[in-house]
């Protein structure tokens, strides 16, 4: 690694691979349903009974015999014996039905004994204590069976999947009042340079704004980690490699953002080889090109580069899949769009490009500008990726976005 002044780049897929190999296993926890939502599942959950529990009504109607209905039409209906009304939350239906009678029962109550399907009350007229139906059903129609829908044992959701309140609202029908989720990885944050400043300061000439510890720490938050802020640390190896070192101590990745290239302010490689070791200086990424791979008492420790735009693509294009592999997740969280591109774009072979783009009515246009524009992060809605054995994307051509 070391000797040289340039980088060895890897392929991007080499850099995956190197941090994934180093993802802990994800670790089970309890969580309340209520906060369970956004959470990975860490083991399958099964229905703890029968879903529904009994045959139930899915109209407002009449319960039937479906037979006693053939041939049933609006100028010959099929008359019924009205026997009673079923109430929603009933237990048992006291008398079953018998041929030439029906039961009035609502939207989600229990179908009563010897009834096998329902009529919608729009299909019925009253006379009395008559039901004229003017419509046949089919045996089972408008009727959800008992376990239709899950059976008691059944797997409701698979381990690796991430919560949505949909799944919350299955979990709590399957009665999972404590959710098994996968811990949080706790992720260190770290920012260096002589020129950064919190941002609570007003940069004077020559100083910048620490933009990535806030951007880092709001995409980790935002995919179920827990961000650890270590605040800026002077280009200074005693400092940084405390600060590291607490970090890594505390955290289950760390990252760290600047001075990760080979000028000789640059500290990054040489505290985490000090500290642990360099596995890859060098990715085959544009941006990101001077981006380390490390590992630090065998956690994994990365140093993203200092520009924002660079770090965020690092931070998706690597670590997100080691996130992933940590947080147990089964398909990594990847939302997406098929466009098509608005003029042509170039590229180097043998990088792997990431083109910030936006997106109007399926039409992609590219966002350039120079590197360490924050400008073309929030003008693009996300990014194409042109793979490193290709020389460019043509106009016209369909392509997936990767939307932030
Ligand atoms: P470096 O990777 O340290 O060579 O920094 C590359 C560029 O990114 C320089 O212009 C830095 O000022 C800038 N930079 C480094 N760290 C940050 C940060 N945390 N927030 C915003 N810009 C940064
Ligand atoms: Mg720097």
């Amino acid at each position: 690694m070391g000797g040289t002044r340039f980088l060895q780049v890897v392929p991007v897929s080499d850099a995956v691979i190197a941090a994934v190999s180093m993802a802990s296993l994800p670790v089970l926890e309890k969580v309340p349903l209520d906060s369970a939502a956004g959470r990975v599942l860490a083991a399958p959950v099964l229905a703890d009974t029968d879903i529904p529990g009994f045959d139930r009504s899915v109209v407002d109607g009449y319960a039937v015999k479906a037979a006693d209905t053939a041939g049933a039409g609006e100028t010959i209906p099929a008359m019924l014996q009205c026997t009673g009304k079923v109430a929603m939350g009933d237990s048992g239906i006291l008398q079953p039905i018998k041929p030439g009678e029906c039961m009035y029962v609502p939207t989600g109550g229990p179908l009563p004994a010897g009834a096998d399907a329902m009529v919608m009350v729009e299909n019925t007229e009253t006379a009395g204590d008559m039901v004229l139906v003017k419509k046949p059903v089919a045996h089972g129609e408008n009727v959800l069976l008992s376990s239709e829908d899950f059976k008691k044992g059944e797997i409701v959701l698979p381990a690796g999947r991430k919560l949505s309140p949909q799944d919350v609202g299955v979990l709590a029908a399957a009665g999972c009042a404590r959710v098994p989720v996968t811990k949080k990885p706790v992720v260190g944050i770290i920012s260096t340079g002589n020129e950064l400043v919190p941002v609570i300061k007003k940069p004077s000439p020559g100083q910048v704004r620490d933009a990535n510890a806030s951007m880092l720490g709001a995409f980790l938050l935002g995919y179920g980690c827990i961000p650890k802020l270590y605040g800026i640390v002077k280009d200074e190896k005693p400092a940084f490699e405390s600060v590291v070192t607490r970090a890594v101590a505390e955290c289950d990745v760390v990252l760290l953002s600047g001075g990760s290239s080979k000028d000789e302010r640059d500290m990054t490689a040489g505290t985490i080889a000090g500290l642990g070791e360099v596995l890859i200086h060098g990715v085959a990424i544009t941006p990101g090109k001077p981006t380390i791979i490390g590992r630090v008492s065998g956690k994994p420790v990365f140093g993203l580069p200092g520009h924002p735009a660079s770090a965020y693509i690092v931070l998706i294009a690597i670590v997100r899949p080691l996130i992933d592999r940590m947080l147990g997740m089964e398909k990594p969280e990847v939302r997406t769009l098929q466009a098509t591109l608005a003029m042509n774009i170039p590229s180097q072979r043998g990088r792997e490009d990431y083109v910030r783009v936006k997106v109007a009515d399926g039409i992609a246009t590219p966002v350039f500008g120079k590197s360490g524009l924050l400008n073309t992060l929030v003008a693009s809605d996300g990014v194409v990726c042109i793979p490193a054995g290709s020389e460019g994307l043509e106009k016209g051509s369909e392509v997936e976005v990767i939307l932030w």
